[in-house]
């Protein structure tokens, strides 16, 4: 146990929407989409489906049952970000064999001396274990490169209430036995990143010939084992056009989420690689697609204006679908006017965000607000972590909406999406600017 016991904070209830055109719909199947934290960052998303009956957000295009789908560790439920987030990332190494294009880390093969040791390793993972916190993601570099990897992911997957997920990287380092042994030491959900479609696409990335097929095979190896799986893919300029494609790929395979990364340039990451706000809004339309379409869930990091794009795009569904019911027109039903577009779609809680609901810790135990996100929030080495989370000025103003800029600010949907805080930061140099990658113009900023 912890030394350092933390002491928590009250949970509070959460909000209760309120929206007229929610209220006349009588459909048992009815799930209002702003009951649902529709992208936070790891598995919340898919345990909240899961509660709701594994139905699509507004209940009318029912998803198959996933068989990947296990049922989660308790406890994901209310949420005051201000006290704690719902994903905690700890970069478990820099050391990674790989060497991919768009490394966050610019990962190298060598561990760095100055990496958590593994009772520093425990006592963060008591910590968050004791904050409560649901999602526990130990990622890298590669966390293989870890001799004591199991060890910790059997340390962690033992407290009651933490999901354990690892991101390897496909080098030699797995193999089907080491996924076997990550799954005997009760690891939640091993995440495996596949970056294209084809071996060229993917392998081009990766920058190791064999990763495609490696990655595709460890896929199949977590399917035998009965392990969890999601894939990562980050879209990029260079794979941008792959997105159905690779979406086809995954569909051979039983995975339970889709997370896919939009690309913020920072580590490795070239902003000549970065696509614009259209090719964002694009591959959210491809995304929405296929999420009515696939049996996995998809989420998006780095992207939080798919929240927007997806909230849209179900109203406008929500509303077709009244007015038919109704046989009239639009100017026949008063639910339906450009204001309640616009306000009726207010989600009952805020969305996830960099420093809020979310917190990144590094090998070498400074936190930040992400992973994409280089301004230091405090260090594990010297503070607590929850005092860091709740009280850091840099995460305290991050999660203050007032703080943002532009069109995020005076935005309707900015509380559920509120734009990347770290792409703001890594174009502009201001983390509270708008998100420059997000096409929409909220009515208020275009002086409507
Ligand atoms: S304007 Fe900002 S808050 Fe609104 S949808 Fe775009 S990125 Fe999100």
């Amino acid at each position: 146990m912890s030394t350092n016991p933390v002491q928590k904070g009250k949970s509070k209830p959460a909000p209760i929407a309120t929206c007229s055109t929610v209220n006349r719909r009588t459909n048992s199947e009815f799930v209002p989409v702003w009951a649902l934290d529709i992208d936070s960052e790891g598995l919340l998303q898919a345990s909240d489906r899961a509660r709701c009956g594994g139905t699509a957000l507004l209940g009318t295009t029912p998803v198959p049952p996933n068989p990947q789908k296990g049922a989660e560790k308790s406890g994901s439920k209310g949420f005051d970000f201000n006290e704690r987030p719902v994903v905690a990332i700890w970069e478990t190494t820099q050391a990674c064999d790989l060497a991919c294009v768009h490394c966050r880390a610019s990962a190298q093969p060598a561990r760095d001396p100055g990496e958590l040791s593994s009772d520093e390793a425990k006592y963060l993972i008591d910590q968050i274990a004791e904050m409560n916190i649901p999602v526990f993601v130990l990622t890298g570099g590669d966390p293989l490169k870890r001799p004591d990897i199991y060890e910790l992911v059997n340390y962690a997957a033992a407290k009651p209430k933490l999901n354990v997920c690892l991101t390897p990287s496909a080098t030699p380092l797995l193999t089907e036995d080491a996924v076997r042994k990550l799954h005997d030491s009760g690891l939640h959900r091993l995440a495996i990143s596949l970056d294209g479609a084809s071996e060229e696409v993917h392998d081009s990335f990766r920058g190791i010939p064999g990763a495609f097929e490696h990655t595709l095979k460890t896929i199949q190896w977590a399917n035998d084992a009965g392990q969890q799986i999601q894939v990562n893919t980050s879209i990029t300029r260079r794979n941008i056009g792959q997105i159905d494609e690779i979406a086809a790929l995954l569909e051979k395979f039983k995975i339970s989420l889709w997370s896919v990364f939009f690309l913020v340039p920072t580590g490795r990451g070239q902003i000549e690689d970065l696509p614009n706000a259209r090719e964002f809004e694009e591959a959210f339309a491809k995304l929405y697609a296929i999420s009515r379409r696939v049996r996995f869930h998809i989420k998006t990091t780095e992207a939080q204006h798919y929240r927007r794009f997806v909230l849209q795009r179900k109203f406008e569904e929500s509303c077709a679908e009244i007015r038919r019911s109704q046989g009239g027109s639009r100017d026949e039903s008063p639910a339906l006017t450009p204001h309640h577009l616009r306000t009726g779609l207010t989600p009952a809680r805020p969305g996830v965000n960099d420093g809020k609901g979310f917190i990144f810790i590094s090998h070498t135990g400074e936190v930040y607000p992400s992973g994409f996100f280089p301004l230091r929030a405090g260090h594990v080495r010297r503070q607590s972590l929850e005092h860091i989370y709740r009280d850091s000025s840099l995460l305290r103003a991050l999660r203050d909406p007032e703080r943002l800029k532009g069109k995020c600010k005076v935005c309707e949907y900015r509380d559920l999406c509120g734009g990347s805080r770290a792409r703001a930061y890594a174009l502009t140099g201001d983390p509270f600017a708008p998100d420059p990658c997000c096409d929409y113009m909220p009515p208020e900023a275009a002086g409507a």
